[in-house]
């Protein structure tokens, strides 16, 4: 099979699709010449197909990256390296177009939001560029005899897995952080969407960045995501994903060389509604909050609690709202929700919404297969969901929202906080004193205040609990990608 195909898009017609592994800034075949097929998961359709890497190629791709690393990488200045991701960024841009369809041809994701997506990438690459320069030790003053400061340095080669649901906005927000601060990395995008990452591969190369500063591999996670996890020459693994194979991660890197770890994982996210809050604004946040990506952000707020006195009106109201949620082909201007990314998933999430209907609980509307081609879900609310149902306790990565009635302030940080995880949260009131209490009380890596869902590059996102260690985005990510060097001089004579 060559290194690239030529493909079509709905939106931007034709245009040549890398197939290839980018390993040194150049296009290469897997060692093993294996190659898998990506889905259009609105058509069910094959795309193309492209080259697999396995743990062969993870080595070559992991000595390019050392070779990078410990060769000009290691000596280019800061200012250089920030450039270097604001060309990325400007390269972004003038692709966005392309880039977006290919998001959508291959995730599925309704167009408008992958524009979104895209223009939050050249966000997030220029907002690190703009970080290169910027970071700084210490001088650390302890007495007289001795100078001592502390550097910021990279932690080496950095593997990074990504997953499918955002698939270009994880690329960057693994990547832009990692070359700010030096390192070198191997990036593995999930298996269902590796499309979009080879096409803006390319501008890596356009961009100016040396060989071997950025691989980007295409391959299984049992494979070559457990070939980067293992590995003995891997510094640092970066992962965002389910939460059962984040555990994977840190073992395999527990049981090979320590290397460090980052998590981005699950979530269960409670979105609160009180009785005073402004219904109408909070049920487009609600609504936007599960419904948005097709319900496969792991930030979902898929647990709704509606104080009493709104209740029912709030439940109608959702409805109708959730009920004019266009869902279908994800190219047309004015769709909403596209299809789930997979049958896997598909079939994962028809299965909680039949668990949910065991339970006992009401469904309000939804609940059903959309058409009959592509793995669309009716956009599903259930109500009367009760603290001990799957639906209400595990993360469904879906278009299903599960609603349940509080009375009290005490009760609903309770319950906001009967979860594993603690990803994000979200409060709805008038009030400035509720809002802040309760955020305060939340075990959440982030707390939405009167919306949902609206992260930046600027601000930190991670999560508490089970929902992953470290933080992404803003300054906090500059920590996942330095270690800190302390050096002590002695200035005086002789002490023993
Ligand atoms: P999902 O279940 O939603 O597909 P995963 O957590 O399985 O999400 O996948 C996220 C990313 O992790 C993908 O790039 C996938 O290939 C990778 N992955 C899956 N299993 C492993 C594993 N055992 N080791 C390393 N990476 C893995």
């Amino acid at each position: 099979m060559s290194l690239t195909t030529t493909l079509h898009t709905p939106s931007t017609g034709k245009y040549e699709q890398p197939t290839g592994l980018f390993i040194n800034n150049e296009w290469v075949k897997g060692v093993d010449g294996k190659t898998f097929e990506t889905i259009n998961p609105a058509t069910e359709e094959v795309i193309c197909a492209v080259h697999e890497a396995t743990e062969k190629d993870v080595d070559i791709a992991v000595a390019a990256a050392r070779k990078a690393f410990e060769g000009s990488w290691r000596k280019e200045t800061p200012e250089n390296r920030g450039k270097l991701l604001v060309n990325l960024a400007n390269l972004i841009e003038k692709n966005a177009d392309l880039l977006a369809a290919v998001e959508s041809l291959d995730n599925g994701k309704a167009i408008g939001m992958a524009k979104v997506d895209v223009s939050m990438v050249a966000g997030c690459l220029r907002y690190y560029g703009g970080w290169a320069d910027k970071i700084e030790g210490k001088v650390i003053d302890t007495n007289s005899d001795t100078f001592a400061y502390t550097r910021q340095e990279p932690i080496g080669v950095c593997g990074q897995i990504i997953p499918w649901n955002f698939p270009l906005l994880m690329w960057a927000w693994k990547i832009g952080p990692a070359v700010a601060t030096g390192n070198t990395v191997v990036l593995k995008t999930a298996e269902q969407t590796p499309l979009s990452a080879l096409v803006a591969a390319n501008l890596v190369k356009e961009a100016g960045f040396p060989p071997g500063v950025i691989n980007i591999i295409s391959g299984f996670g049992k494979i070559a995501g457990a070939a980067i996890s293992s590995h003995m020459d891997v510094d640092k693994v970066a992962f965002t994903g389910s939460t059962v194979v984040g555990r994977q991660i840190m073992k395999a890197a527990a049981g090979s060389n320590l290397k460090k770890v980052t998590l981005e994982l699950g979530g269960k996210s409670p979105n609160i509604i009180f009785n005073d809050a402004d219904i109408e604004n909070a049920i487009s946040w609600v609504n936007f909050g599960i419904f948005f990506n097709h319900g496969q952000c792991c930030c979902a707020g898929s647990r709704v609690y509606v104080q009493s006195g709104i209740y029912d009106k709030f439940v109608q109201r959702f409805k109708e709202r959730a009920t004019a949620n266009k869902v279908g082909d994800p190219f047309a201007a004015d769709t909403f929700q596209g299809p789930q990314v997979s049958q896997l998933q598909y079939d994962r999430i028809m299965g909680y919404i039949q668990e949910g209907k065991k339970a006992g609980a009401t469904v309000v509307t939804g609940g059903e297969r959309h058409g009959d081609k592509g793995y669309f879900i009716q956009p599903t609310i259930f109500s009367n969901v009760t603290e001990d149902m799957k639906i209400m306790q595990e993360e469904i990565f879906g278009p299903v929202c599960s609603i349940a009635k509080f009375e009290t302030e005490e009760e609903i940080i309770q319950k906001g906080n009967n979860t594993i995880y603690g990803l994000a949260a979200a409060v709805h009131t008038q009030n400035l004193n509720t809002a802040i209490r309760v955020s305060n009380q939340l075990r959440a890596g982030t707390v939405w205040v009167n919306q949902y869902n609206m992260l930046h590059h600027q601000i930190p996102f991670g999560g508490y609990k089970e929902s992953g260690i470290g933080r992404e985005l803003g300054e906090a990510a500059l920590a996942n990608y330095t270690q800190t060097k302390s050096v002590s001089i002695r200035l005086g004579d002789a002490l023993f």
